[in-house]
């Protein structure tokens, strides 16, 4: 009898492990690849208290105005956003997404000025990435609400039994 009865299964692991080509990605650019899809530009990652701090802006140049469709490049001001994403590792994931806020130059548009709304994980007046709704919600309808906020916070989520309710109530139902 071995005294280590798995040990086969390890050094299989590690053979295969062995033959994997590997890439290494540079710190920062790399996570920025994998969320390129996002149309965030990831700054700096910071891990204080258990939290990981994401400072990101838009890959984008330009913004668009939401209420004509009208791109512009005048920026008005700025301002940062704090919106909780999906955690890693268990750990509690915050954005800090630098916003910048343009100058809407079509005569036609009854706005002056406009936020930008870059990807299509961030949406205008949420404080939570659209991942991350989607997770609270299907705990929300998998379970009660009171359980789903213990176990969402077991796993870096926080967030209280009367906003996945809320939540809940303001889904609309497929049609
Ligand atoms: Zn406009």
């Amino acid at each position: 009898m071995h005294k280590y009865p798995n040990s086969d299964k390890v050094t299989i692991k590690n053979a295969e492990c062995g033959n994997q080509p590997t890439t290494k990605l540079p710190e920062c650019d790399g996570i920025s690849l994998i969320c390129l899809s996002s149309g965030l530009l990831i700054q700096n990652i910071e891990q204080s208290d258990g939290v990981f701090h994401v400072y990101a802006t838009s890959s984008i140049a330009e913004g668009t105005c939401p209420y004509c469709g009208h791109k512009s490049k005048k920026v008005h001001s700025r301002y940062v956003r704090g919106i909780h994403d999906l955690s890693i590792l268990g750990h509690s994931v915050v954005i800090h997404l630098g916003v910048r806020k343009f100058f809407c130059n079509n005569p036609q548009c009854d706005k002056t000025t406009f936020a930008e709304q870059p990807g299509t994980e961030v949406f205008r007046y949420r404080r939570r990435t659209c991942r991350c709704e989607t997770a609270i919600a299907r705990h929300g309808i998998l379970t009660s609400s009171n359980s789903a906020s213990r176990l969402l916070s077991l796993i870096g989520i926080p967030v209280s039994s009367s906003t996945i309710l809320r939540d809940l109530h303001r889904m609309r139902p497929s049609s």
